[in-house]
């Protein structure tokens, strides 16, 4: 109890600390760590959960993750991409309900096509959404792969100001199990650094659960956080896919479901308590794990939610993963759901507002001598 007490109060946390409190499994040690994290979060970022409208608005992809459900060799999978109006549909949806920011994501292209279209509709999105509430247009948050140093530039040009691109593990020997040898490690760190470089607020995030992983993995998952500096971070557990190569874990995972949702959650804590001040994303993997996972994560310290906004006829090309819940509901369903589902936790909703990573903010201030 003194070892647990030490670790949740202690303000420089180590490695071990990490390893610790990741390995809780007492019931009520979880409980005290889940309280501890939120206190920590409503010191550093305050008790609002932003809003980011998900516009998943292409699954075609050049890549072939293990693991993904729209990996090109996935053939049962229909591609689509959105045309410019619908994804303009979305957005307006979004705004007009409040949602300050939106995530624009695909699959992986470089394709110069591909990659005008993208600018054009940043810039699109930003004119359009410019109003007394929103005067700089909503947030738009890019989740569309690697690519180069350039393409990001003018993805940041056209108006984008935040991206996701999630490293998956920190471990290369584990990141090169789980893709195909033209993904590399490498590149992956590459691309993080040229996206702090230009100026994004840079979001990055890990699988938990994956076969093969370790406690010690997502130790340094953590710490890997910390020394890229990151601004935003997005994790949920890993789910299979039956249209994959991981399909062989599938008896292995529904075995675990449980443990693999508990360790999600204490990932969102430990992280919560070791970077304070980024903005935590409570993701829907959780929610296909068990109906609540999202306001539970959102109780253990993640202050972000990203409604599905996808319009409903593409939503199930959208796999990622099976089970994915909201599926079938509309967009209008899908927000007020969510929302109902954070006011029932007494968490209060930052309307029209872009809910930046306050860890951006402080670190991007000029220091004073
Ligand atoms: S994880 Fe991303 S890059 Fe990999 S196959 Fe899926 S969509 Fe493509």
């Amino acid at each position: 109890m003194k070892e647990l007490i030490k670790a949740l109060y202690n303000d420089n946390l180590t490695k071990e600390d990490l390893l610790f409190l990741l390995s809780l499994e007492k019931k009520e040690d979880i409980e005290q760590l889940r309280q501890r994290a939120y206190e920590v979060m409503k010191q550093n970022v305050g008790e609002f959960v932003y809003l980011r409208g998900l516009i998943e608005f292409s699954n075609l992809c050049i890549n072939d993750c293990y693991y993904c459900g729209i990996r090109k060799s996935n053939s049962k999978v229909r591609r689509y991409t959105l045309e410019e109006d619908e994804v303009l549909e979305c957005v307006e949806f979004a705004v007009k309900n409040g949602y300050g920011s939106i995530v624009l994501q695909s699959g992986e292209r470089k394709d110069s096509r591909f990659i005008d279209y993208v600018c054009s509709l940043i810039e699109k999105i930003k004119s359009k959404t410019r109003s007394q509430q929103l005067p700089n247009g909503v947030g738009i948050t890019l989740c569309v792969g690697e690519q180069s140093y350039n393409t990001y530039k003018r993805f940041f040009e056209a108006g984008a100001h935040r991206y996701l691109l999630r490293i998956e593990t920190s471990n290369p020997e584990l990141f090169a199990k789980i893709h195909p040898p033209e993904v590399s490690f490498e590149r992956r760190k590459e691309c993080l650094y040229y996206l702090k470089d230009i100026g994004f607020q840079v979001g990055t995030g890990v699988m938990i659960g994956l076969p093969g992983q370790t406690i010690e993995d997502l130790t340094n998952d953590i710490v890997f956080f910390k020394e890229i500096d990151a601004d935003m971070i997005g994790m949920g557990p890993y789910i299979v896919h039956r249209e994959t190569p991981f399909a062989i874990y599938e008896k292995y995972f529904q075995e675990n479901k449980y443990n693999l949702y508990l360790l999600s959650l204490k990932m969102i804590a430990v992280t919560r308590l070791f970077l304070k001040d980024v903005n935590i994303a409570s993701t829907t993997a959780l929610q296909a794990l068990y109906p609540f996972g999202r306001e539970e994560g959102l109780r253990f310290g993640a202050n972000v939610i990203m409604p599905l906004m996808t319009p409903s006829n593409y939503r199930k090309e959208y796999l990622l993963y099976e089970g994915k819940p909201c599926i079938d509901e509309f967009s209008d369903d899908c927000g007020e759901c969510l929302i109902a589902r954070i006011e029932n936790i007494n968490r209060p909703i930052g309307y029209n507002n872009w809910g930046d990573s306050i860890h951006f903010k402080r670190k991007s201030q000029p220091k004073k001598d």
